[in-house]
This record gives structure tokens, sequence and C-alpha cells, in this order.
């Protein structure tokens, strides 16, 4: 048995029922579960490990709930840089043909090591391409590695070019291969124990890229073994043209009649979600992961993030592929999604349409519901002891933190933390990443980059 005593930190955010701020707050953790948060004189002041969070604000870890971590090789591409999705896809599946497992193992550990410093502590990966032995054991290796909480999302493509789908037929895979792998991995890996460190998603990509009969069973599979579904859905105005074109209806009545709606599911983006969409993913607590730096860098639109979150749908953050966000820090995507929300407001723009402690509930508690977990997302009696402290002394908050810490968080430039702590471990401790060495990994991801790019040209 092993306890933690996390104690005067500035400001404590707790994210629970009543949105408790305790100023001096700590946190008692017990074998990787917070036993005790209040006012640091309350809590036990014996402990294995006591850590000081003078001068920092902190709040429970922020959780990734869309990623493809392998996009980290091949950021700011040129010839990538200025195109919308369809024909940044084309331009990247070439390339990306040349993944080795080496190159999703440390492209992995990358995209993590940068998440957590920048305040995450659990993330989801979407992985759909399997080329050269590449299996997604090798990110769940890497997760395992640096100590990240993992939702590990086996994609899949299987409509390639010349059936009419977007990717090159040499990247699809046969479906009966991408069910028994699917299959495979949730019965060696998928842990549905409450503090689980490692669960598996049924993710085929996207409604361009599989089959009607592919989405159907992948949700039968997913649901006999309790497991969630996730996929991108409606992300462009292209997007919604293909399944108008295709299926003869809107992304949200084809994701209803595959029967991918329901609290088990989410979908990236919804950009172009409509008003019957909003309404049908509210009533099955249909969950969307909100990425704004990305629509924005593929200029698909802005999200109705402020109409979503009216109506109750379940809404999480999402940094997206670092090919189409070079940037995968979630607190800064969390003031994205706070600043987009307000030029983006319907009928008209509304600088009040989402405040920062809303951003903030966006990246935690409404990370933790889309992803269907109810052990993360806030610092409360019983939950996993997953808590990031971002320093309040820096240049970037100067004259910000001594008004309103919270707020300066969000609308000052992103920080990233002094500590983070996961499932009870330290994993950052004077913002130094503990479990691996930043410039070696750096130097190996840099060498494989290049060698992606060689791999594409010979
Ligand atoms: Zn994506």
């Amino acid at each position: 048995m092993t306890t933690l005593l996390l104690k005067d930190a500035d400001l404590l955010v707790t994210m629970d029922a009543d949105r408790r701020e305790i100023p001096g707050g700590g946190v008692f953790v017990r074998d990787g579960v917070i036993e005790a948060v209040g006012p640091s004189a309350s809590l036990p002041t014996q402990a294995d490990e006591t850590l000081s969070l003078a001068g920092c604000l902190a709040l429970p870890g922020l959780i990734n709930t869309h990623h493809h971590m392998y996009q980290s090789l091949t950021r700011a591409l040129p010839g990538a840089q200025d195109a919308e999705l369809f024909a940044w896809l084309r331009r990247l599946y070439p390339v990306w043909a040349g993944l080795t497992p080496e190159m999703i193992r440390v492209s992995t550990l990358t995209a993590m090591a940068e998440l957590i410093l920048s305040g995450c502590t659990t993330s989801s990966d979407h992985l759909y391409l399997y080329p050269n032995g590449a299996r997604l054991d090798d990110s769940i290796e890497a997760a395992a590695q640096i100590g990240m909480r993992f939702h590990a999302a086996r994609g899949s493509m299987s409509v390639g070019e010349s059936e009419g789908g977007l990717p090159p037929d040499r990247l699809v895979e046969d479906e009966d291969t991408i069910l028994k792998d699917t299959q495979r991995l949730i019965e060696t890996w998928h842990d549905s124990a409450r503090h689980a460190m490692l669960r598996i998603v049924v993710a085929p990509c996207s409604p361009f890229s599989v089959s009607r009969s592919l989405m159907r069973e992948a949700a039968r599979l997913a649901r006999a073994y309790g497991v969630s579904l996730h996929t991108h859905l409606a992300e462009n105005d292209n997007d919604v043209a293909y399944s108008r074109e295709k299926f003869g209806m809107t992304p949200a009545a084809y994701a209803e009649s595959l029967g991918w709606t329901g609290a088990d599911v989410w979908h990236a983006h919804c950009v172009k979600l409509d008003e019957a969409g909003i309404d049908l993913f509210a009533r099955t607590g249909t969950g969307v992961a909100h990425c704004p730096c990305s629509n924005m860098r593929l200029a698909s639109g802005i999200a109705p993030i402020p109409a979503m979150r009216r109506a109750g749908v379940p809404v999480g953050l999402g940094v997206d592929g670092s090919a189409s966000n070079d940037a995968a820090h979630l607190l800064g995507e969390a003031r994205q999604a706070m600043l987009l929300a307000r030029v983006g407001c319907q009928p008209h723009a509304e600088p009040a349409a989402m405040s920062a402690r809303h951003a903030l509930e966006l990246a935690t508690l409404g990370g933790a519901r889309v992803l269907g977990r109810d052990d993360i997302g806030a610092l409360v009696p019983g939950m996993s002891a997953d808590l990031v402290a971002f320093p309040l002394d820096t240049l970037a908050l100067a004259g910000a933190a001594v008004h309103d810490p919270v707020a300066a968080l969000v609308f000052c430039a992103p920080q990233q933390v002094r500590y983070a702590i996961i499932n009870g471990k330290p994993v950052v401790a004077e913002g130094q990443l503990l479990p691996l060495e930043l410039p070696s990994l750096i130097a190996d991801h840099n060498r494989l980059a290049r060698q992606l790019i060689r791999s594409t040209k010979s």
C-alpha cells in the first residue's frame, strides 16, 4: 500500500458537483485512488511521498478524446499545409504507407510526452493504418512505458480507391482480418475495471473508408464485449456530400441507421452536425470529440458546440492528429475551443458563448463522459488520482493569475505543467518528464520522420 500527499496548491480546482475551488488545497492518495480532498490542513500529514504544489494551480488531469499520434512524424509537411481534408488525406496516405512498428512506438511516445506536459493524463489514440507489420500493440507498449492512461482505438480502412473509397488500395485491410484483430486486442488488453489504465475501442476510420457492413459488425463486436465505439463524422461539407451521395442521408442519420449512437459511442469533429443530428445525439447520449485547431487548420468550419451543450450532447476535446493540428497541446486546445465558440456562436458572435471554466469542463468532465468513464475528470474521493499542476508565477500569467488563476490558465498563452500525477504516480516533477529522456526521444523521432519521407520517395 502506498500513499501520496499533494498539498498547498495556491488553488485546487476540483470539478466536483459544486465546482469547488479550494485555496491552499490538496489531495491525499492511496494506491492510485483519491482518498481525501480539501484544504491542506484538513488532510493526513503522513504519507510515503509528499509533494508541495505551492505556487501552482492544480486541477484534474485533462482528457484527450481524439488523436492520431503517428502523425507526429508528418507535421507541417510541405504539400499538406494548405489543403482541405480529402486533398490533405490524398497527399499523406502514400507517406503513411511507409510507417513501421518502431515509428508507431516512437511517435506515440513523442505525442504522449507532448500531451502530458500540456496537462493531459488520459488520451485516446485512433490508429487506422497497419502497414509493414505495425500493430496497435506498438502504441499500447508506448503508453505503458510513459505511464499514460490510454484508450487505444483499433481503427481500420476497408474501402480503397478502386471501390470508391478515399484511401489507396494498398492501405486497406480485409474486413475479416480487421474484426479478428480487434477481437484479439480486446481479449488481450481491454480492462473494464474502475481505474483501468488501458481500454480498447472499436473504431473503423470513417464512413468514406469502410463499408456499411463493417460499421454494423464493429458495433456488434463492441457491444458483445462492452467496449466503446469511435469514428470520424460530419467533418466538413465534402464529408456530408459523400454521405448524401453514397448513402442518401446525412452523416448523423447514417450513424443511427448502423447502430452508431448511444452512450458507448463518440464521434470526432461533427462540425456539420445539423439540428436533427444534435437532437439525436442529445437523446441517445452520443458523444462528440471537438477538435477546434484541426477544424481551423483544414478550414472544415466551426462545430456548433454551444448548441450541443445546450441540448445536452456530451462533448470532450481532442487535439486530433498532429498532421492537422501541429501543436498537440491540450490546454491550448481548451483555449481555442473557448475562442472559436465565441466567433462561431449562432446567429451572432457572442463573447459569453464559452467561459474559461466551461472550456476546462470540456477538457475534464466532458472528456471523461465521452470516453464512458466515471472515475476520472474530477478531484473527488474515490476517483483515480490523475492531477496536473501549472505554475502561476510565469511571464505568460503575470498580471492575470493574481486576479483569477483559473481564467488566466485558459486566457493566457498555454503553459506546461510543473507536476503531472497519473494513477497516483508522478510522471512530471519540477517540469521534468520522469519516465524518459526527452532529447534522445526527439532525436529518434526526427530520424524516423526523415526515414519515413525517404521511403516515400524511393
Ligand atoms: Zn481524426
